[in-house]
C-alpha cells in the first residue's frame, strides 16, 4: 500500500481508456490508489462520448484499440480543441507512433508496460500543468473583463482622458474627443498636444506638461482653450475653442524615485468648463456693460481710465475725458415713450461708436448721458476734431419708426494732466464743462477751465442755493427796451431774470436756468419774474410813461403746467394790465416739444388777447410748413443771425428769408441783439420794424428802465445815418 500523497487532487477529473478490461482496472487501482478519482472507458467509442459528455483535466490513452483508437481520440481533441491533457499510454513504442501521438498534441507518452510511480508522476505534472494554465486562464478573463470595464469607464466618461507620451504625442485619447472636438480618437494618436491647444494659452499648456515632466507633483488644474478640429466649428456655428480644465500628472517607469531618466509620459483629462466660462462672461459682461445699448458701463469706464492715466503718466502723453448729454433725448422719451427713447439711444451709441478711433472707450454713464476716454491725444485739436465730428453727426436726425428725431448734444471735455491727474477728477470736470454748453445753449463742446470749477463746484450745491435763493429773494426781473424804428419809440421791454447772488454778485439766467428747468424750480422762478414785470409795467403805464407791451420768456413746463391758462390771465389782471400788451416769448423749441398740449393753450390764450412771439426764430429745426399752424403774432429774430450781419458784407441772407417770410405771414417782426449801426440799418432798410440789442440798452433794473423811459431819446440813433460801423 502507497501512501495517499499529500498533493493528491481528488476533485481533479480523470478518464482512463483502455480496450483491455483487466489493464483498464489494473489502471484505475493504481490511480485510486494514489488518492485519485477517475472515470473508466472500455474502448475508444466509450472514451469519445465520455469526452463529449465531461471536460477532463488529463486522459490516460491507449493507442491501439479496435474500432476508434487512441489515434482517433488524439485527433478529436485536437479538432475540438479540447482542454484535457491527453497522455498515451501504449505498448506501440514505435517512433512513427510516438511522433504522431506527440504531434497530435499529446501531453507526453508512456511506454507499457508503465511502473507505477512514473506514470503517477506523469500524471501530475499534467494536473499542474492544466491548473497552471486554468489559472492563467481565469486571470487573463479576469483581465479582460477589468480592461473591458476600464475602457468602458474611460470612454464613456465626460472628460476627456488622454495619454502622451515622453515627447508630448497622444498614445491614448477617449472616445468623448469626439463631441468634445469633433476628432476621432485614431486621428490624434502619434500627434502632438500643442495641435489641440488654442494659441493664446499654449504658453500655460507648455508650463504645465513641462512641469509634469521634472516632477512637480503638486496637482494643479490649468484652465485653457481646445482647439475644435478645422471645419467641426463651420457647421455647427460654434466658436473655434472650447474651455476647459485641463489636469495632468506625469507617468514614471519607476514610482519611487521620480527623475527626468524615468519619465515616460503624461496622462490626464480635460474638462468641458464652456458653460461655466459662459456663465462668467455674462456676469462679467453684466458688471461691466451697461445691458441696453452694450457699451463699457461707468466701473468699466473707470477701470480703463485708470489704464490710460497710468501709461499717460509714464509716455508723458496728453488723454482727453468727454462728458456728452444729448440735448433733446427728455423730449423723446417723454412724448414718444421709453421704447422709442431705448432705441434712440441705441442709435446714439451705434453713431457715436462710429465716431471714435480703435483705442477709444465710449460708456454709458447711464440715463442720456455718454463718456468718452481717448487716450494718446497729442494736442487740443485731435480732440476738437473729435468733437465736431460728434456734434456734426449727432446733429443729422434719428429716423427711427418713422420719426424724424433731432437730438444734437453738449460735450464737456476735460484733458489729463491740465483738467485733473484722477480718473473721478477727469470726469467730474468733463461734466462741469459739459453743464457750462448746457447752459450757453446746448449743442457744442467746451473744455473745462478752472474758472468753471469756480462759479459752481457742482450741480448739488447750484441746486441748493437755487432754492435757497428764491426764498431770500435773491431774484430780480431787469428789462430790455424794445425799439420801434419807425418813430424811435420804446414800444415794449423784455423781462429778463438776474440772480443778485449773495457772494458771487449778479449772475445771468444761462448759468442757472438749465437747471432751474432740470429741478422744476423754473415754475416758481417764472410765475414770480412774470407777477413782477406785470406790476411793474402797469405802474409804469399808469405813470404816463407810454402805452408799454411786456415780453415775458416761456418755457414747456410752465405751459403743460396744470390750469396754465387760468393762472396767467389771473396774474395779468391782478396787476391790471390788459391781455394785449403781454407778448409771451416761446422758442421754436419749446413749442416743437409737447405740441399736443402747448399748442392748443397757446391758441386759447391768444384768443383772449395774449400775443405770442417765437423767441430765437431760426434756430430751431421746426419746417416752415407747421409754423403756420402755430399760433404766433411776432417772430423774434436770433441775435446770431443779426451778429452776421456785417459792414463788409451784403448781409444775412437769414435775415432776408426770414423777413420775407413774415411779410408772408402776415407776421410781425422784431430782431434782437443789435449792437451797431451796421446792423441796425441793415436791418432797418430790410423793413424789420423793431430791435433789441445793446446798441440802445442791455437789460437794465426797473429804475433804471423808467429813466430811460423818460428820457426816450433812441431817436438821434435813428436819425443820423451812420458814416462807420461802431463796434
Ligand atoms: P433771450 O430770450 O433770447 O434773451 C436775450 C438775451 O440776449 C438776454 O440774455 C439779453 O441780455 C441778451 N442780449 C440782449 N441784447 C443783446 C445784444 O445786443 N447782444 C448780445 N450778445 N446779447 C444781447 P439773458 O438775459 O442772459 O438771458 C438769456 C436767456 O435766458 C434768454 O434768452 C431767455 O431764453 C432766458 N431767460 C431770461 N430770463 C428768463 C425768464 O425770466 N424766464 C425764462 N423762462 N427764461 C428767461
Ligand atoms: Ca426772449
Ligand atoms: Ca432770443
Amino acid at each position: 500500500m502507497v501512501d495517499r500523497p499529500a498533493t493528491s487532487d481528488p476533485s481533479a477529473r480523470i478518464l482512463l481508456v483502455d480496450d483491455k478490461e483487466e489493464l483498464l482496472t489494473s489502471l484505475y487501482h493504481l490511480v485510486t490508489l494514489y488518492g485519485y478519482e477517475a472515470d473508466q472507458a472500455l474502448g475508444g467509442e466509450a472514451a469519445l462520448k465520455a469526452l463529449r459528455e465531461t471536460e477532463y483535466d488529463v486522459v490516460l490513452l491507449d493507442l491501439i484499440m479496435p474500432g476508434v483508437s487512441g489515434h482517433d481520440i488524439l485527433d478529436v481533441a485536437a479538432r475540438e480543441h479540447l482542454k484535457c491533457k491527453i497522455i498515451v499510454v501504449s505498448g506501440d513504442s514505435s517512433f512513427s507512433g510516438v511522433k504522431h501521438a506527440l504531434h497530435c498534441g499529446a501531453f507526453d507518452f508512456i511506454k507499457k508496460p508503465y511502473e507505477a510511480a512514473e506514470l503517477i508522476a506523469t500524471m501530475e505534472t499534467a494536473l499542474r500543468q492544466v491548473r497552471l494554465e486554468s489559472q492563467a486562464d481565469e486571470m487573463e478573463l479576469k483581465l479582460k473583463e477589468s480592461e473591458k470595464l476600464h475602457r468602458f469607464i474611460v470612454h464613456s466618461s465626460p472628460d476627456l482622458v488622454y495619454m502622451l507620451d515622453r515627447n508630448g504625442c497622444f498614445t491614448f485619447i477617449n472616445d468623448r474627443i469626439q463631441t468634445m472636438l469633433g476628432y476621432e480618437p485614431e486621428e490624434l494618436i502619434g500627434r502632438h498636444y500643442s495641435e489641440l491647444i488654442d494659441e493664446d494659452d499654449l504658453d500655460l499648456a507648455n508650463n504645465l506638461f513641462n512641469e509634469r515632466r521634472t516632477g512637480e507633483r503638486a496637482g494643479r488644474n490649468v484652465e485653457l482653450r481646445l482647439r475644435r478640429r478645422r471645419g467641426e466649428t463651420v457647421e455647427t456655428s460654434r466658436s473655434t475653442s472650447v474651455w476647459t480644465e485641463l489636469t495632468a500628472m506625469g507617468i514614471y517607469t519607476d514610482a519611487t524615485e521620480r527623475t527626468r531618466d524615468t519619465f515616460i509620459g503624461t496622462y490626464g483629462t480635460a474638462r468641458d468648463i464652456s458653460e461655466r466660462k459662459e456663465a462668467q462672461e455674462l456676469i462679467n459682461f453684466q458688471a461691466y456693460h451697461d445691458l441696453l445699448t452694450h457699451l463699457p458701463n461707468r466701473a468699466l469706464l473707470r477701470d480703463r481710465l485708470s489704464l490710460a492715466i497710468t501709461q499717460a503718466r509714464r509716455n508723458r502723453s496728453k488723454l482727453a475725458t468727454m462728458f456728452l448729454d444729448l440735448d433733446r433725448f427728455k423730449v423723446v422719451n417723454d412724448t414718444l415713450g421709453h421704447n422709442m427713447g431705448d432705441r434712440l439711444l441705441r442709435a446714439v451709441a451705434n453713431r457715436l461708436q462710429g465716431c471714435l478711433r480703435g483705442g477709444d472707450t465710449l460708456s454709458r454713464f447711464g440715463g442720456d448721458e455718454f463718456t468718452l476716454l481717448l487716450p494718446e491725444i497729442r494736442i487740443r485739436d485731435d480732440v476738437v476734431v473729435i468733437a465736431e465730428k460728434i456734434l456734426d453727426r449727432l446733429n443729422q436726425p434719428f429716423v427711427i419708426d418713422g420719426h424724424e428725431l433731432f437730438v444734437g448734444a453738449s460735450i464737456g471735455i476735460a484733458m489729463y494732466p491740465e483738467a485733473g491727474e484722477t480718473g473721478d477728477t477727469l470726469v467730474q470736470n468733463a461734466d462741469i464743462a459739459m453743464y457750462h454748453v448746457k447752459s450757453r445753449g446746448k449743442n457744442g463742446y467746451q473744455f473745462f477751465s478752472e474758472e468753471m470749477n469756480n462759479q459752481f463746484s457742482s450741480r448739488l450745491n447750484l441746486e441748493r442755493e437755487l432754492r435757497n435763493g428764491l426764498i431770500q429773494g435773491e431774484f430780480e426781473v431787469f428789462y430790455q427796451p424794445q425799439v420801434s424804428l419807425r418813430d424811435a419809440s420804446i414800444r415794449g421791454v423784455e423781462a429778463l431774470v438776474r440772480w443778485r447772488h449773495g457772494e458771487r454778485g449778479m449772475i445771468t439766467p444761462n448759468e442757472f436756468l438749465p437747471l432751474a428747468q432740470e429741478t422744476g424750480l423754473i415754475m416758481q422762478l417764472d410765475e414770480f419774474v412774470q407777477r413782477q414785470a406785470f406790476n411793474d409795467v402797469a405802474a409804469w403805464r399808469r405813470a404816463g410813461l407810454g402805452d408799454l407791451n411786456i415780453s415775458v420768456n416761456l418755457t414747456a413746463a410752465q405751459i403743460e403746467q396744470e390750469g396754465f391758462v387760468d393762472k396767467l390771465m389771473a396774474s395779468i389782471g391782478e396787476a391790471g394790465l390788459e391781455a394785449s400788451c403781454v407778448e409771451l416769448e416761446i422758442t421754436e423749441n419749446t413749442l416743437m416739444q409737447d405740441m399736443e398740449v402747448i399748442i392748443p393753450r397757446l391758441k386759447e390764450v391768444q384768443k383772449l388777447g395774449v400775443r405770442i412771439a417765437i423767441d430765437d426764430f431760426g434756430t430751431g429745426y421746426s419746417s416752415l410748413s407747421y409754423l403756420q399752424q402755430f399760433p404766433i403774432n411776432t417772430l423774434k429774430i436770433d441775435r446770431g443771425f443779426v451778429g452776421d450781419i456785417r459792414a463788409d458784407e451784403t448781409g444775412s441772407s437769414i435775415v432776408d428769408a426770414i423777413v420775407a417770410m413774415a411779410r408772408g405771414m402776415r407776421l410781425d417782426l422784431i430782431a434782437e441783439g443789435v449792437e451797431n449801426r451796421t446792423q441796425l440799418n441793415y436791418l432797418r432798410e430790410h423793413g424789420c420794424d423793431e430791435v433789441q440789442g445793446y446798441l440802445f440798452s442791455a437789460a437794465v433794473p426797473a429804475d433804471e428802465i423808467e429813466a430811460l423811459l423818460r428820457e426816450n431819446a433812441f431817436d438821434q440813433l435813428l436819425v443820423s445815418k451812420p458814416v462807420a460801423a461802431t463796434a
